[in-house]
């Protein structure tokens, strides 16, 4: 049977995208001649083609075609407060006179760590980097050269940047039960690397202890996120993350939180609301006033061997890295994470409160099967109302859904909101409420208008 509603609405969403995205489809067609996609990073890629931002503005974002957006995706959570902030831009602009890069220590990369270790117990230590996949690739090099064991356990569905070693189960294994069957995310990673990578499932305490078991004196360290990010914003169910600490006590591995997203969830990250202290933790994103960063820090014993004095020449570390903690990136983080404070914590996580109860009655108004998931200003759109602990849940979310995700990623464009094509939204300090309640009267919309396309691709979405 010809699915004729489906039809019409897809290509009246793609209309309308294409309607007010000319100048981008022009730049696109260019771009690829040079840029495989026409893009340098996948994660900005959507189909049929990305509008091209010219502009923010606080919580807006204007486009090559003169189209105004309500940015709900702050850099894939990277900007706490939106675009320009004011003491961002001021500090940015006066370290910029100063120079950029000295190569030389600076008072400004005391005091930015000095920040983060007050505000974060379990980080005595922290060294800097440009990306929160380097955070998390040293953090995982620390805990190996601290134990002297070479394995690692990462979650299924666990995303923590690209480098090798954690380019494993990024999308989680599909066996209904048990310990995931573990596969890379694409070609080009070496064989030997598996060898090394163990996988759990979130949330999974037995599965976890499994693996310790049956691994015992070969790990050096689990690395996982509080809240599983990037597949589906998973909190941790009540005792989960107190386990895994048990867990690696009792097996003598180092626990690496990876707050490279939840740390903006309080002033201390996500351990603070857990009460649970990692040995490690890697750090990015907001920590750089929007500008690239990366850090990773902890105890003090296993941290010191990143000094060069340090005495055993056989535990010292290496880590270099040409802009690791310059002074424009300092200077910004600084100012960012002063204006992070508890106060405009608390506003922030109680907007993504906002979206989240509007976005969940929205679908109940429409009759459609979905709901978010998420956690103060981190919020996940799910195309299904079963309970969602794990990232497979969330995956097969996604894969029931087909092309609804990113169709409602278009459509929302086009009624002025711009969030991940994944469906993820994220609140900034510039937000008020009334950018929320724009959102969720968009989203409500825009789900009356996806609904004949969800009755004919997916009728078991329809409530
Ligand atoms: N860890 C987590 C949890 C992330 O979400 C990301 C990026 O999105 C990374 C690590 C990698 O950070 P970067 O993109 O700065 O390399």
């Amino acid at each position: 049977m010809k699915k004729k509603e489906s039809e019409r609405v897809k290509r009246d969403i793609l209309n309308r995208f294409a309607k007010i995205t000319k100048q981008a489809k022009k730049y696109d067609a260019r771009a690829k001649k040079r840029l495989p996609g026409g893009e340098t990073r996948n994660a900005s890629y959507y189909k049929p083609y990305a509008a091209y931002m010219e502009r923010g503005k606080g919580c807006q974002l204007y486009d090559c075609d003169g189209n105004k957006y309500i940015d709900f995706l702050n850099n894939y959570t990277s900007l706490i407060h939106g675009h320009a902030h004011p003491d961002i831009v001021k500090a940015a602009q006066e370290q910029l006179k100063k120079g950029t890069a000295l190569c030389s220590p600076a008072m400004i990369t005391y005091e930015h760590a000095d920040l983060l270790c007050s505000r974060i117990p379990s980080v005595d230590m922290v060294r800097y980097c440009n990306s929160g996949t380097e955070a998390t690739l040293f953090a995982i090099r620390a805990a190996r050269a601290y134990t002297k064991k070479d394995m690692i356990i990462k979650m299924d569905g666990g995303y923590h940047g690209s480098h090798d070693l954690v380019e494993v189960n990024i999308i989680p294994g599909q066996r209904s039960k048990g310990i995931p069957e573990k596969h890379f995310e694409g070609p080009g990673i070496p064989k030997s690397t598996m060898r090394d990578v163990l996988v759990s499932p979130f949330n999974n305490l037995n599965a976890l202890e499994t693996l310790l078991k049956k691994y015992q004196g070969k790990v050096a360290g689990i690395i996982l996120e509080p809240m599983i990010g990037s597949l589906g914003m998973i909190p941790p169910q009540p005792g989960y993350l107190k386990g895994v600490r048990k867990l690696c006590d009792k097996y003598k591995v180092i626990l690496i939180f990876d707050e490279v997203i939840t740390f903006r969830l309080s002033p201390g990250g996500f351990q603070a609301i857990a009460d649970v202290e990692p040995d490690l933790t890697a750090m990015a994103k907001i920590i750089g006033g929007g500008f690239p960063v990366g850090a990773f820090g902890g105890k003090k014993e296993i941290m010191e061997p990143f000094d060069p004095t340090f005495p055993d020449g056989s535990r010292r570390m290496g880590h270099s890295g040409t802009f690791n903690g310059n002074n424009i990136t300092m200077a910004a983080g600084l100012a960012a994470l002063k204006a992070y404070n508890k106060a405009a914590v608390n506003r922030v996580n109680k907007l993504g409160d906002r979206l989240r109860s509007g976005f969940n009655e929205a679908f109940n108004t429409v009759g459609i099967k979905g709901h978010c998931t998420g956690l103060g200003s981190l919020t996940q759109v799910h195309w299904t109302d079963r309970k969602i602990i794990s990232a497979k849940d969330s995956f097969q979310g996604m894969i029931s859904a087909q092309d609804i995700p990113g169709l409602s990623h278009l459509d929302m464009m086009t009624r002025g909101i711009f969030s991940a094509p994944r469906g993820m939204y994220i609140t900034s300090t510039p937000m008020t409420n009334k950018e929320i309640d724009k959102a969720v009267k968009a989203f409500t919309s825009s789900l009356e208008t996806l609904k004949p396309y969800v009755a004919e691709v997916a009728p078991d979405l329809i409530a």
